[in-house]
């Protein structure tokens, strides 16, 4: 693990990074809030990675957070700064960061986040901790990220209502829930919503499966039917997955796209929790000297994976989650 001398550190900024996620303010207002109670001053830089460059820097104090916790979104923005790939601007961003006195940094964010993080210790041994935020949850080494709790609710608000007009007027609905590249959110929703089959981008499509699965339903006296997917590449997967259905089984089903309502909203207790508690670790671990580091959830307890870890593996999804959706919804 990555160490450095922090006996000098009187400054620290913080920013959250990539897509926001609820539970980001959680995190910043406990940064902000140990930060201080620990005799250290405190910077908000606005809009991750965008700010370092453009000196967008907030001093930061207890009230700067007050009446934040139970609000979406990010304080400091959050955000994409494709400039921020090139040596020569990170070598800028250090430059900005070193003028403003901060000694080292609290990134909230995910993967792309995290290997600008990465790469800030290894050219220029600027220190950052990591606190995982995004709602997709698929960071290795830690089993929740801020923000997937909440997504997860918010997609299971939809299905639960759709649910109903489903089973009031005997259709099929294909629900899609975000996750380009994970499933993580359309298992969790799925299961918890007695989905009947769930697809996700790290699997194909197995379609007879899905309709035999339908039609023993009906013959069962089931009269409607959800199925759960989540995005993939593109937003609108669930509309091929229903002409897939019509053309092999004549069935027709109605989509519903839930899209960005499950980026936003109040964070559930869960992300608060954890927010608050991540954010604060992620300080006291640059007080004891320690970076390159991402704080972890693992059960109960936190925990710590060096950054180079998370960045090299993928975090896979529970297959046999998939499994139970299906032997539940019989
Ligand atoms: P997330 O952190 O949610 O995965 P992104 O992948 O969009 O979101 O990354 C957020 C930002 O992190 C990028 O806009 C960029 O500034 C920085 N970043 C991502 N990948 C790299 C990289 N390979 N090198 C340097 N910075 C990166």
């Amino acid at each position: 693990m990555a160490q450095f001398d922090s006996s000098q550190m009187k400054k620290i900024g913080v920013y959250a990074s990539g897509g926001d996620a609820p539970g980001m303010n959680a995190a910043i207002r406990a940064v902000v809030r140990t930060a201080i109670q620990r005799q250290l001053a405190v910077v908000g830089i606005v809009q991750g990675y965008n700010g370092v460059l453009e000196k967008n820097f907030i001093d930061m104090d207890l009230r700067s957070v007050a009446n934040i916790i139970q609000r979406g979104g990010s304080i400091l923005k959050a955000g994409r700064c494709v400039e921020f790939m090139k040596p020569e601007a990170r070598a800028r961003a250090v430059q900005n960061l070193r003028e403003k006195g901060i000694d080292a940094l609290v990134c909230i964010g995910g993967d792309g986040s995290f290997t600008g993080a990465n790469l800030l210790w290894q050219e220029h041994k600027i220190p950052i901790v990591g606190v995982p935020g995004t709602i997709d949850n698929d960071i290795y080494g830690t089993q929740l990220t801020i923000g997937f709790d909440t997504a997860v609710n918010t997609a299971l608000d939809a299905i639960d209502r759709i649910r109903d007009t489903a089973a009031s007027h005997d259709r099929l609905f294909i629900i899609e829930v975000m996750g380009r590249d994970s499933g993580f959110i359309a298992i969790a929703a799925g299961v918890a919503g007695g989905a009947e089959d769930i697809f996700i981008p790290e699997q194909p499509f197995q379609i007879d499966k899905t309709i035999e699965l339908i039609k023993r339903g009906v013959a069962r006296g089931k009269n409607s039917s959800i199925l759960v997917t989540s995005e993939g590449v593109k937003p609108g997967r669930a509309y091929d997955l229903a002409e897939n259905i019509r053309k092999h089984s004549g069935m027709l089903a109605t989509v519903c796209i839930l899209g960005h309502i499950q980026r936003g909203g109040k964070p559930t207790a869960i992300d608060r929790l954890f927010a608050s508690r991540m954010g604060s670790a992620a300080v006291d671990h640059l007080r004891a000297g320690l970076c390159d580091i991402m704080v972890a959830v693992q059960g109960e307890n936190l925990t710590t994976v060096e950054l180079s870890v998370c960045l090299k593996q993928k975090k896979h999804v529970n297959r046999a989650l998939i499994d139970l959706a299906q032997i539940l919804s019989n």
